[in-house]
């Protein structure tokens, strides 16, 4: 499975940091260093395994959720838990 989450890009001196957010709140979860890479595709390649690691997978949606919008035992994110009730 792809990880997807949006993310946002930030350009510094010693190269690129990705912001990656939230699918469910839209709230940053992780920051990377600055990634210098040989091209932006290379960059987000490496963002995003480092930032996988951050993230649960809702199984019902297939979103990228934080902990704290995650439901551990249902493995769904606050979301879907609630269109379930
Ligand atoms: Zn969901």
């Amino acid at each position: 499975m792809a990880f997807t989450a949006n993310y946002q890009i930030e350009e510094t001196p010693c190269g690129t940091r990705f912001t990656f957010l939230c699918d469910v709140t839209g709230k940053p979860v992780c920051t990377t260093p600055p990634i210098r890479a040989n091209s932006p595709e290379e960059a987000l390649a490496q963002a995003r395994s480092g930032a996988r690691e951050y993230f649960n997978r809702c199984q019902r949606c297939n979103r990228w959720i934080s902990d704290d919008a995650y439901d551990i035992d249902e493995m769904v994110c606050v979301k879907c838990k609630g269109n379930l009730l």
